[in-house]
């Protein structure tokens, strides 16, 4: 085709994403935004809608041929560059790399640690000298080689340093600290059984997860739990630890509960985890969470988190001496596996809007987890949801019962129902397996609560979907929403980047934008 052509229909291209139509049934649609997919991206032959989406499908595909939540296949260096050491198997093991190495490695892993003597990443759970059961149930659990996290993380909290990590949603935090949990309690386990170990997280559904991947580490090793979690019997839970666990998994409220009431020995407990320590520090869990760290004899603390602030790195700083700081990937950033679409609807049309979304083969990725602002609004939705569309919905949030959220949980990830309507009991941490689509119908306050949100549509960097309602009743987050659905390649909604609260951040980028492209 002659230049001229060429340039001629360049010009009729649509530019932004917002300049074209919604597709109609049985049109393409576009990959990025799902409006009409109008052109085809020679690079990748998706179907685009816009110069606008085209962009963001090739960083997006420039991002995930770089990095994803699976380690980037790492070339071992050559064997005259490695020390070696032998563990008490004498088996050799591939132990510490070269200074330059170890940085290479960070750099390409996207690792950055402060903190003196930070011991090297490991490359292999086996360089770790665990108990051998304990590799053994990481092979089991199909964990063939550690994530980026667990590769840092391991090393430096099994010499006993206390860390403030922070790491995408979904990249292995959990199996980060439960391998040094495993290690230390069964290699120091006393008599009678004290628990050596604590974890505390802000939701008890999160509590069962982490008690549940400790026990899968934690098979045929002596090295019992105990849950400790609100909504369950208390006698229970104090008859268990009698009987003498390693670990307590629980929710501060119900842990200072059973404490005050009941004499237990803490002076044992060598290990505190706090997961999800942005959210334990905030009014509300602070105090709590301070009252059960002063009631422990100085502690080795493993502090997670995907979103940790200055202020976080503060409080960090204070409950642990010779903090080391580990950040992987891009802290306080969504997971880059998930794709968002921000839609701009009216608060009186988010429900068609939901029903439409939840009636198209198209758009519907069943299982999917909405997630709402408040429990009535949970309880209605679900109905309606189930009413409207005949789509199998149930609703989970605080007020329900422990084995009625248990349940609802178990019917979904077995398939039982389509649509969980969840407040954000299930927005940190809990890994729901086979969910690749979430929708934001309710923004919520703070936009790393929606980080951890839509988190929640994938793990380990399997790709998912969020599709997110805003509109105006959300302004006040809209400057750092902007920055996030645009250092992510997704589209602006037109409203949102009109607006005029997100115009000072909206134009910062486009500016940066025109600086490095020349446009
Ligand atoms: P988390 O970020 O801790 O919620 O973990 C996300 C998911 O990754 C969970 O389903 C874990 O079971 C899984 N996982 C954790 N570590 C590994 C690993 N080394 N290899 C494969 N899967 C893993």
């Amino acid at each position: 085709m002659a230049t001229d052509e060429n340039q001629a229909l360049e010009s009729d291209v649509k530019e932004k994403c917002w300049d074209q139509r919604e597709a109609l049934p049985g049109e393409p649609v576009c990959a990025v935004c799902g409006r009409y997919g109008e052109y085809i991206c020679d690079e990748t032959d998706d179907d685009i809608c816009s110069l606008e989406c085209k962009t963001t499908l090739l960083i997006r595909l420039a991002k995930s041929q770089t990095s994803s939540a699976q380690p980037p296949s790492v070339k071992l260096p050559a064997r005259d560059e490695c020390y070696y050491v032998r563990d008490g198997n004498n088996k050799t093991e591939l132990q510490i790399l070269t200074n330059t190495r170890t940085e290479q490695l960070r750099a390409k892993l996207e690792i950055s640690v402060q903190g003196d003597n930070v011991p090297e990443p490991v490359l292999s759970f086996g360089s770790c000298n665990l108990p051998q059961k304990l590799l053994q149930n990481l092979e089991a659990a199909g964990y063939e080689m550690p994530t980026p996290v667990q590769m840092q993380a391991i090393p430096s909290a099994l010499i006993g340093r206390s860390m403030l990590v922070s790491a995408e949603t979904g990249s292995g935090k959990t199996c980060s600290f439960l391998v040094p949990v495993v290690d230390y309690c069964t290699k120091f386990k006393n008599n009678p059984q004290t628990p050596l170990a604590m974890v505390l997280a802000p939701t008890r559904e999160l509590c069962i997860q982490v008690e549940e991947q400790a026990k899968l580490l934690g098979k045929g090793l002596p090295f019992k739990t105990a849950l400790v979690v609100g909504g369950d019997a208390m006698a229970g839970q104090v008859h268990r630890i009698k009987q003498g666990v390693s670990m307590i998994v629980g929710t501060p409220g119900r842990l200072i509960d059973l404490l005050t009431k009941h004499d237990f020995e803490m002076d044992t407990i060598k290990i505190l985890v706090l997961d999800e320590v942005d959210c334990m520090i905030q009014r509300g869990f602070r105090e709590q969470v301070m009252q059960i760290f002063q009631a422990l004899s100085q502690p080795q603390v493993l502090m997670y988190s995907a979103t940790v602030s200055k202020e976080v790195e503060k409080v960090a700083g204070s409950m642990a001496k010779d903090l080391t700081i580990v950040s992987v990937g891009r802290p306080n950033k969504p997971s880059g596996a998930v794709r968002q679409l921000a839609i701009w609807v009216e608060s009186n049309k988010k429900k068609q809007k939901l029903f439409d979304i939840l009636t198209s083969k198209q758009h519907f990725k069943p299982p999917v987890v909405v997630f709402v602002g408040s429990r009535i609004g949970a309880d209605l939705l679900s109905e309606a949801i189930t009413m409207k569309t005949g789509v199998r919905a149930l609703s989970i949030h605080g007020e329900k019962k422990m084995k009625e959220r248990r349940d609802v949980v178990r019917s979904f990830l077995v398939g039982e129902v389509s649509v969980i309507v969840a407040t954000g009991v299930l927005g940190r941490g809990v890994d729901l397996l086979s969910v690749r689509q979430v929708i934001v119908f309710d923004m919520p306050n703070s936009t790393k609560e929606y980080v951890h949100m839509i988190g929640r549509a994938s793990r380990m960097g399997e790709d998912g979907a969020a599709i997110v309602f805003v509109n105006e009743e959300n302004k006040k987050i809209f400057p750092e929403l902007v920055d996030i659905l645009e250092s992510s390649g997704a589209a602006i909604p037109r409203e949102l980047a009109n607006s005029r609260r997100a115009v000072n951040s909206f134009s910062v980028g486009r500016a940066q934008k025109k600086r490095k492209h020349g446009y």
